[in-house]
């Protein structure tokens, strides 16, 4: 096995052990990202020299037993997330040359665990997309097959650890952006609770329901993860002030007697692929088989998510986005007109879904169409809240497909934004109510490409999400 190839957990290990060093590890992963980047186009930036570095620093802290807990492992983190004096593109021209002068919380925190930021994961741009295909700098291929999308918006995130050129990643999910690549990629992925994890350093996109979370290649790495990213940040006053579990005990505990709720919508969803509700009902039957009580509940407003997603998300976008206009950052058009300038800076620093939602959004939010629009969406979506509210009060957690197909051409989607659009009917949900949803692996299709389940679970209960994920992996 190559180094590149381990999980957190074995890398840790092998560490401690001095059977390689981090350099090595390190040196894997880069020589990996050198041999397919051309191919998968999962990074935007490759930060090797600095890697090594802290690579190094990392072996000595290791040889002098005062490292951090994930000390040497290489990871890579989405180009939308500030990284300090490393460059941030969100995907877009307009911050082309962004080099931003701070960090994000979670990526302070994993580095002071002993993290390596090894480079800048592609994505779409600002995290607008399904497929990764909104990206400035390319879209991103399937490592298992490249003539598909590697899902979006974190493809890259996803796409990176599969193919095995990091360890680790650490993504975004505003609706889907963690779970739909990880489960087009065959990897896990962790969207936590609204507020478990601070945003602080995150290029907002709708800031209402942005989350940041991991992507890795086992429940246990994204539960020791978790333990690190976690946590009260005084720069987020939207993170909560709880206690973090410790996530690597938690997954420990048996699942015998847990209740997991089987909610219908999620299966009568119009075109659903087969092989994906036959994978899902294999892993319901494991639960069972594992002891868990299978309930079915009923989610009833999940239809109505995607409509009122694509007003909020979009209204939120265009309010955030509102601050891009070329005057200090990336790509600037020459011109003496100052309205000039903006209108032209951000024609050719956007690209076009990022412009559809700036368009739709600052409609939606218009004195004329608020309430028509941006209200009632926020109407539909304590509906959609609600109906999780009752399903936890029965169930402890919530099984249903991750996406309704597995992963789709590169071009099949991209000129028609409304089934790409429909292609979060299963991720959106739990976005919109705030609540946990864990990606998981569950096999593939006939044709070779990985499918996923999605456990949710009530607010703050990443827990049980994290614990019955670890025992299906298992
Ligand atoms: N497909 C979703 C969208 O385009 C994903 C967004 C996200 O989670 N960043 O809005």
């Amino acid at each position: 096995m190559n180094l590149n190839e381990l999980t957190i957990k074995e890398a840790v290990e092998g560490l401690k052990n001095k059977k390689f060093s981090s350099v090595e590890l390190t040196e894997s992963c880069l020589k990996r990202i050198g041999q397919r980047n051309t191919e998968i186009n999962a990074f935007i930036s490759v930060n090797a020299e600095e890697a090594l570095l802290d690579a190094r620093t990392a072996d000595i802290l290791i040889g002098k037993k005062k490292a951090g807990t994930i000390a040497g492992i290489p990871f890579a983190v989405k180009d939308a997330i500030c990284t300090v004096d490393l460059r941030s593109t969100g995907a877009a021209k307009i911050l082309d040359n962004y080099i931003p002068p701070y960090e994000a919380t979670v990526i302070r925190r994993l580095r002071e665990a002993g993290g390596v930021v090894i480079g800048k994961n592609n994505c779409d741009a600002f995290g607008h997309g399904a497929s990764n295909e909104n990206s400035m700098y390319g879209a991103v291929r399937n490592p298992y097959d490249i003539s598909k999308v590697a899902g979006g918006s974190s493809g890259g995130s996803a796409a990176a650890v599969s193919d095995n050129e990091c360890i680790f990643s650490i993504a975004e999910d505003t609706g889907g952006s963690i779970r739909q690549p990880a489960a087009f990629c065959g990897v896990v992925g962790l969207r936590p609770s609204y507020g478990r994890n601070s945003r602080f350093g995150i290029m907002p996109m709708a800031s209402s329901l942005d989350t940041v979370g991991p992507i890795a290649k086992s429940v246990e790495d994204i539960a020791l993860l978790m333990e690190i990213m976690a946590g009260r940040d005084p720069k987020d006053a939207t993170t909560v002030n709880e206690p973090v579990p410790l996530y690597s005990k938690e997954i420990e505990k048996n699942i015998n007697g847990m209740k997991v709720g089987v909610p219908e919508e999620y299966f009568n969803v119009k075109g659903i692929d087969k092989e994906i509700i036959k994978a899902t009902e294999k892993e319901i039957e494991k639960l069972r088989d594992l002891g868990c009580k299978i309930v079915p509940v009923s989610l009833p407003h999940t239809k109505y998510a995607i409509a009122a997603y694509y007003i909020i998300v979009p209204s939120e976008d265009s309010s955030n986005l509102a601050r891009l206009d070329g005057v200090r950052y990336g790509e600037r058009v020459k011109t003496k007109n100052l309205f000039d300038l903006y209108a032209k800076s951000r024609a050719i620093g956007f690209p076009e879904e990022v412009k559809r939602r700036i368009l739709i959004g600052t409609y939606a939010l218009s004195a004329g169409y608020y309430d028509a629009y941006y209200k009632k969406a926020q109407k539909v979506r304590t509906l959609i809240k609600n109906d999780f509210e009752e399903a936890f009060k029965k169930v402890d957690a919530i099984i249903t497909p991750t996406t309704p197909s597995p992963a789709f051409g590169v071009g099949e989607m991209i000129s028609d934004p409304l089934s790409m659009y429909l292609a979060d009917a299963m991720v959106s949900p739990a976005a919109m109510a705030g609540v946990p949803a864990l990606s998981v692996p569950a096999g593939m299709t006939k044709a070779g490409l990985p499918i996923g389940v999605q456990i949710i679970g009530a607010r703050l209960n990443e827990s049980a999400v994290l614990r019955i994920g670890y025992s299906l992996q298992k």
